[in-house]
């Protein structure tokens, strides 16, 4: 059977184009590997009816795509974690601290890192988040690190070392191998963005929808129906005006007037896709994922705040972050640059060594947990990543054509938005469904 459109991957963008699609009349067909909606949105349920997020979780008020598309769906928005009463925790080697300042610094470091963040937040407002190759400096910004630009306008070792910690808390890649012009970007892409901060925890993180971030996904599903097919794994696309084809790994090949790939990068790299130009696919080849996993800790109450402390923290463990997502339940993430120690962990202990970071920071009651949950995004065959990165020279590289279409093939998902998040998804999911429904 033939149809208007065929979206591959039924993620947040993939599911948020194909809902316009349909409502714009289009015959849309959503072909998906795994045998679940989501992607890298997923939750499960406890005994006691408690949700937990094993995926994306949070937003921010910045977030207007997703925000819009949350109040149409008829869920609710509630404050997340930045709304807990208490401290949050930095643990090194060395030390523990609550609060600020982090137990580095020494007498200078608070104004040191007061003034650069001031002129990393000046140098942002120079940067058009929609094209950033605009800039005069683009190229020179874009080779140069996050870390590299502090050392040179000065920061001192402990200054680098809050701005790298608080990095590695996202489970994005180093400061030492971010561009600092995908920074000014990212920053740049929240409208008044704080200036005191060069991340606002209220902007990115403040927000969560409060029947479960999954369920925005499960909606989009539910009313779309028998317009999506799990289990299909697809690995080849032709593209061509007046009929597309989608060969699927079982055999069986479909056609459309028009595809959609809402992939991630990692995973669109092993499809064969034909009659798109060569520039097309070495700016869709050339993007990288940051590689994570997230680590899940449900307990039966939040016994971190007899301590005072909020559950969020930063850390320099095998995880680089905690914070409570739900009443009782504590989320982590291992970032990119450890990623690798706890892939070569033997299974078994696992657990045991990630329960010993969180007791680091909030006691031995860390060790008994009702459950734990690790979900390995960064080698998850259908991921393969976390969330998008750009190391120095990759802004560049990639170039103008990020986030762009070539009718009849349409391109979304997170990674075709400045920095990722489930923003990133609705926001270029839906763009892209606007963009096929005006073309034909
Ligand atoms: C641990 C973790 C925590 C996160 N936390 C947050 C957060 O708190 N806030 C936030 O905003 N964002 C967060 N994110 C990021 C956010 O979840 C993602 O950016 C967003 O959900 C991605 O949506 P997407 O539709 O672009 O891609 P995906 O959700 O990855 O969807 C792509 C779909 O394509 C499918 N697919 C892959 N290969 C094929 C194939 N060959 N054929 C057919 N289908 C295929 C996949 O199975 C998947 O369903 C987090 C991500 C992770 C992993």
């Amino acid at each position: 059977m033939n149809h208007d459109v065929i979206v591959l991957g039924a993620g947040l963008a993939g599911l948020a184009a194909a809902r316009d699609l349909a409502a714009g009349g289009a015959d849309v067909l959503v072909i998906e590997a795994r045998d679940r909606v989501g992607g890298r949105v997923e939750q499960t349920e406890l005994p006691d009816g408690r949700l937990v997020q094993l995926g994306g979780e949070v937003a921010g008020w910045a977030h207007t795509a997703y925000l819009t598309l949350v109040e149409e769906l008829g869920l609710s928005i509630v404050p997340s974690y930045v709304a807990e009463p208490g401290f949050m925790a930095r643990a090194t080697p060395e030390g523990i601290s609550a609060g600020d300042p982090p137990h580095w610094f020494g007498a200078a470091d608070d104004a040191c890192h007061r003034r650069l963040t001031a002129a990393f937040t000046a140098l942002a407002h120079s940067v058009d988040p929609d094209d950033p190759w605009s800039h005069p400096e683009a190229a020179a910004l874009d080779a140069l690190s996050v870390a590299e630009w502090l050392r040179s306008e000065g920061a001192s070792h402990a200054v680098v070392r809050l701005w790298e910690i608080g990095q590695l808390a996202l489970a994005s890649g180093s400061y030492e191998r971010t561009s600092l012009l995908s920074a000014l970007r990212k920053h740049a892409a929240v409208p008044g963005g704080d200036e005191t901060d060069h991340y606002d925890y209220e902007d990115w993180e403040g927000l969560r929808v409060a029947e479960g971030s999954a369920t925005v996904a499960l909606r989009m599903a539910d009313a779309l129906a028998q317009r999506i097919r799990l289990g299909a794994p697809v690995d080849e696309v032709a593209v061509r005006r007046g009929g597309c084809t989608v060969h699927l790994a079982g055999g069986e090949t479909l056609t459309a007037g028009a595809v959609v790939s809402a992939l991630p990068v990692g995973p669109l790299r092993r499809l064969t896709v034909t009659g798109v130009s060569d520039a097309r696919l070495a700016s869709l080849h050339r993007q990288r994922q940051a590689v994570a996993a997230k680590f899940v800790a449900a307990y039966d109450k939040p016994f971190w705040r007899a301590s005072e402390l909020s559950g969020l923290s930063e850390c320099e463990g095998v995880l680089g972050s905690t914070w409570p997502q739900n009443e009782g339940i504590l989320s982590a993430l291992v970032p990119p640059e450890r990623y690798g120690v706890l892939l070569g962990m033997p299974e078994a202990l696992r657990e045991h060594e990630l329960l010993g970071d969180i007791a680091r920071l909030y006691g031995e009651e860390a060790h008994s947990p009702l459950s734990t949950y690790t979900r390995m995004w960064g080698t998850d065959p259908f991921t393969q990543g976390y969330v998008t990165q750009w190391t120095p020279g990759d802004v560049m590289a990639v170039g103008p054509l990020h986030a762009t279409h070539e009718p009849p093939f349409y391109v979304c998902g997170s990674d075709q938005w400045v920095a990722g998040y489930m923003e990133g998804a609705v926001r270029t999911g839906r763009a892209a469904a606007k963009e096929a429904l005006t073309r034909g």
